[in-house]
């Protein structure tokens, strides 16, 4: 099997080194969504594809599309792809790993004259990742037309303060058609989407296993800027009974969250969940006043839609007891719901087909992290994904993928697709 990567493996080094070095901010690569980095990295990724002979190009959104021609041009064409954007001071991996692992593909089919049955495209996603912009899958929700229209006047870059529609129009690319929910990919002319891309945990490196095959991406509930609100008081003045205090309302929320997640945990239902920020206001708050207010952040994630229903639950009842028994109001603000997406069957199990044949040991597992992949599957298009494992952890320098891990990924991709793209 190993020779039928080679070709591939040459554009790997050579692309990720350039990548690096167009987006190097020490330490790490930043690739802001809409800025220069990105867009060096799609420009990259293009030169790449050409030099591979490939069809390429970018939608108004500035996602591009690389398509190697299958034989019939006909059939919906089968998508490999992941984002280009990275967090400040990140890996040079996350979301990279996906294009290029897709032109690598591409490379090893061109070298051995392999035609598939179908077009394979290659899919660089702009602006995946939420640090940049407030505002979740930018790039994949605009080729299905799903922002609403009012977005890219709205949201602003946490680096420069400017909106979305100045990043876009900076770049040649056109705001208008996100504002008005034109569309680059119709779900009826995708046969399948497949997203290559690094673990951002670390099972893969417990279990000593380079690959995994997921088998769904969680949904998540997220409010971002809860409010507690109580009563400022004296700390020593106040009768218990007297008090309305903000932490110790927002810790029973806390110590009931936990509760929760012990009970779904042993009754083997898939949870996590975490109160990222919790703090009371720096301007107002002293070691001798009784806390009126504290804000949080609460982010829940599951695999299963029944837990998120049951957490949000919880939330409400929660809210209404803890008023009752300390007279502080819980507001959990906006919230944001994102439902599980199930990896398609028939992918997974033609990629665990190709493992067994390119003798690769892969894992099975659920990816903690959102994904592209979940807006392509929002939108009925069958998807996949493959973990390469990564002992560095995520969202920062340290990322670590080795080449023949990554490799090790190509070569059940290489001999997934032809039985894929064949379906
Ligand atoms: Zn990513």
């Amino acid at each position: 099997m190993l020779h039928e990567i080679t070709a591939g493996t040459a554009l790997t080094a050579r692309l990720f080194e350039a990548l690096r070095l167009a987006s190097q901010d020490p330490p790490g690569v930043s690739r802001a969504s809409y800025g220069a980095g990105e867009a060096a990295a799609h420009a990259l990724a293009r030169a790449e594809a050409q030099a591979l002979g490939l069809e390429c190009h970018a939608d108004p959104a500035g996602n591009l599309f690389m398509t190697l021609p299958g034989a019939d041009r006909g059939l919906p064409a089968t998508f490999i792809g992941s984002h280009l954007d990275a967090v400040p001071h990140a890996g040079n991996f996350d979301g990279a790993a996906g294009v290029v692992m897709g032109l690598a593909a591409c490379a090893s089919l061109r070298a051995h004259g392999t035609t598939l049955p179908r077009d394979l495209t290659v899919m660089a996603v702009r602006a995946e990742e939420m640090c940049w912009f407030p505002a979740f899958y930018l790039g994949s929700r605009a080729a299905f037309g799903l922002i609403p229209a009012q977005l890219p006047d709205e949201v602003r870059r946490s680096d420069s303060g400017r909106t979305l529609a100045e990043h876009m129009a900076e770049q040649g690319l056109d705001p208008d058609f996100l504002r008005l929910g034109q569309t680059s990919l119709h779900p009826a002319r995708l046969h399948c989407f497949i997203e290559p891309h690094i673990e951002q945990g670390p099972q893969l490196a417990a279990a000593g296993i380079p690959v995994a095959v997921v088998t769904g991406i969680r949904g998540s509930l997220r409010h971002p800027r809860c409010l507690a609100r109580g009563r400022w008081g004296h700390a020593g003045a106040e009768p218990r009974a007297n008090r309305a205090d903000a932490v110790l309302a927002a810790a029973d929320l806390a110590t009931a969250l936990e509760a929760f997640w012990l009970a779904e945990e042993a009754a083997g239902r898939d949870l996590v969940l975490t109160l990222g920020e919790f703090h009371t206001p720096a301007a107002m708050h002293g070691p001798t006043k009784i806390p009126g207010e504290l804000r949080f952040s609460l982010d829940i994630r599951s695999e299963d839609r029944a837990v998120l229903d049951a957490a949000a639950a919880l939330l409400a009842t929660r809210a209404q007891s803890i008023a009752e028994q300390r007279g502080v109001s819980l507001d959990y603000g906006a919230g944001m719901r994102v439902e599980p997406l199930r990896m398609a069957p028939w992918l997974r199990a033609a990629l665990n087909a190709g493992a067994a044949t390119a003798r690769v040991p892969v894992l099975e597992m659920a990816s903690g992290a959102g994904h592209d992949a979940l807006i392509f599957g929002q939108q009925g298009v069958d998807c996949a994904m493959l973990f390469i494992r990564n002992t560095g952890g995520s969202h920062n320098p340290d990322e670590a993928m080795e080449p023949a891990d990554f490799n090790a990924a190509l070569a059940v991709l290489l001999a997934a697709l032809p039985a894929i793209c064949a379906a």
